[in-house]
C-alpha cells in the first residue's frame, strides 16, 4: 500500500484549469480574483468582509497589528494549537499566557481562561485568541460574554473549522469564523487544510473599520483611496500612513483556492464521514476518542485518537506506511516560550493530553481500503 499522510489536499482537473487559466490572465496578483474569492469565501463562512492574505500566519499578524497590539498587550491563547496562533502576539512585542484546556473538548477552557484574568489587576488583558482545535466548534457565545465581562477582543483562530457550526443559545446556527461573536477570525489555506491555495490565508470580520484597516496593512500600509488621502498630487500619487507588509495573496493562488471553495462542502461531507466510520469502529475499545455533543457540527480538519503507548502506535503504523502526527507539542513547553515568565507554569490537562494524542488520516481523499487497513492496524495495537 503506499503511503498514508495525516492529511493532504484534494487536487482535480477542474483545479488544474484554474489556475492555467489565471495565469493568461493579465493580472497574476492584485487582480479579480482576490475579490472573488474574499466575497465567495465570506458568503460560504456567513460574514460581512474577508480579506485575503499570504498565509494564516500572515493574517494572525495583521489582526493583532489591526487591534494595536503592542509591548504592553497580554493575551490569552490555548497551548494547544499551532504556534503561529500565540507568535503573532510576540511579532507586535506583546505577551503570551496560555490557560489550560478542557480534557474533553482540547478546546481553551473558558474556567481556566477566567480564572487566569481573575489572578491579575483589574484590565491587566487585553485579548483572547480561541482556536477550534481539530475543527471542533468553539461556543464563541460563552466567549464573547467572557469578553465582554472583561473588555476583551476576540480573534477566533478558526484555521481547523472551515464550516464547522454550533447552536448559540437561541438554537441558531453559527459557523466557525462568522463574525457573531468575535472582532476578528482567521482563516489558513495550507496544503493540510480544508481548501488548499498553496498558502494561503483569510481574516473575517463584520466590522467596517477593522476590514479597511486590514486592506491597508496587508499592502504596506499604503492607500490609494482619495477620500483618506492627506494630499493628492495627481494619479500616479499614493500615501503610507501606517507601516504594514506585503502580505497579499496571489490571483492564482485565488484561483485555485476559488477552484476548491465550490468543493469545500463535499470535502466536509467526507470528512464527516470518515470520523464516523473511525467513530464506530474505536467505540468500546482502548481508543479513546472526542464525541462532539450534538449542539456542535465537527469540521474534522484532525482525528485525534488518545491511546496509552502513544509513541509506539506511532512507530507501528510508521512502519506499516500510515503517516499519523502528533497535534500539538503544549506551545508553552516549546523552548521559545519556555524564556517567558508568563508562559513558564504547568498546564496539567495539555500536558496529560499531549503524552496520549495522535492524529490519524483525515482527508477526502482517503479510500475506504484506505481507513479499513487504519483502524486494523490501530485495533491490532489497542487490543
Ligand atoms: C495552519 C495554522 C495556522 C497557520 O497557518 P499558515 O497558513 O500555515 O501560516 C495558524 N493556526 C492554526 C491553528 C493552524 O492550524
Amino acid at each position: 500500500m503506499k503511503p498514508i499522510p495525516y492529511g493532504r489536499q484534494s487536487i482535480n482537473q477542474d483545479d488544474i484549469d484554474a489556475v492555467i487559466e489565471a495565469l493568461q490572465h493579465p493580472y497574476l496578483t492584485q487582480g479579480p480574483r482576490v475579490a472573488e474569492f474574499e466575497e465567495k469565501f465570506a458568503k460560504y463562512i456567513g460574514v460581512d468582509h474577508a480579506v485575503a492574505v499570504a498565509n494564516g500566519t500572515a493574517a494572525l499578524h495583521l489582526c493583532a497589528l489591526a487591534l494595536d497590539v503592542d509591548h504592553s498587550t497580554n493575551v490569552i491563547t490555548s497551548p494547544i494549537t499551532f504556534s503561529a496562533s500565540a507568535n503573532c502576539i510576540r511579532y507586535c512585542g506583546g505577551n503570551v499566557y496560555f490557560a489550560d484546556i478542557d480534557p474533553n473538548t482540547i478546546l481553551l477552557d473558558l474556567n481556566q481562561v477566567e480564572a487566569l484574568i481573575k489572578s491579575k489587576p483589574d484590565g491587566f488583558f487585553d485579548g483572547i485568541i480561541p482556536v477550534d482545535f481539530a475543527g471542533l466548534p468553539l461556543d464563541m457565545e460563552a466567549f464573547h460574554q467572557l469578553a465582554k465581562k472583561y473588555g476583551l477582543w476576540i480573534i477566533e483562530d478558526a484555521c481547523h473549522a472551515p464550516g464547522g457550526s454550533y447552536l448559540d443559545s437561541q438554537k441558531k446556527e453559527q459557523f466557525c469564523g462568522n463574525g457573531k461573536f468575535a472582532e476578528l477570525a482567521i482563516f489558513s489555506f495550507h496544503p493540510v487544510k480544508h481548501i488548499a491555495s498553496g498558502e494561503g490565508g483569510m481574516i473575517t470580520t463584520n466590522d467596517p473599520q477593522l476590514y479597511e484597516r486590514l486592506k491597508t496593512l496587508r499592502t504596506h500600509g499604503i492607500t490609494k483611496d482619495p477620500d483618506r488621502m492627506i494630499q493628492n498630487h495627481g494619479g500616479w500619487y499614493y500615501e503610507l500612513q501606517e507601516l504594514g507588509y506585503n502580505y497579499r495573496l496571489t490571483d492564482i493562488q485565488c484561483a485555485l483556492g476559488l477552484s476548491q471553495l465550490r468543493k469545500a462542502d463535499s470535502g466536509l461531507k467526507r470528512r464527516r464521514a470518515i470520523a464516523r466510520r473511525y467513530d464506530q469502529a474505536f467505540s468500546g475499545s482502548s481508543v479513546q476518542i472526542i464525541t462532539p455533543e450534538s449542539s456542535r457540527r465537527h469540521a474534522y480538519h484532525l482525528y485525534v485518537i488518545q491511546v496509552d503507548n502513544r509513541k509506539e502506535l506511532y512507530d507501528v503504523l510508521r512502519e506499516n506506511n500510515i503517516f499519523s502526527q502528533v497535534h500539538y507539542i503544549p506551545v508553552h513547553t516549546l523552548p521559545y516560550y519556555q524564556q517567558f515568565e508568563s508562559t513558564a507554569k504547568q498546564l496539567p490537562n495539555a500536558e496529560a493530553y499531549y503524552d496520549k494524542c495522535l492524529s490519524l488520516p483525515m482527508y477526502p481523499a482517503l479510500t475506504d481500503e484506505e481507513q479499513e487497513f487504519v483502524i486494523e492496524t490501530v485495533l491490532k495495537f489497542a487490543k
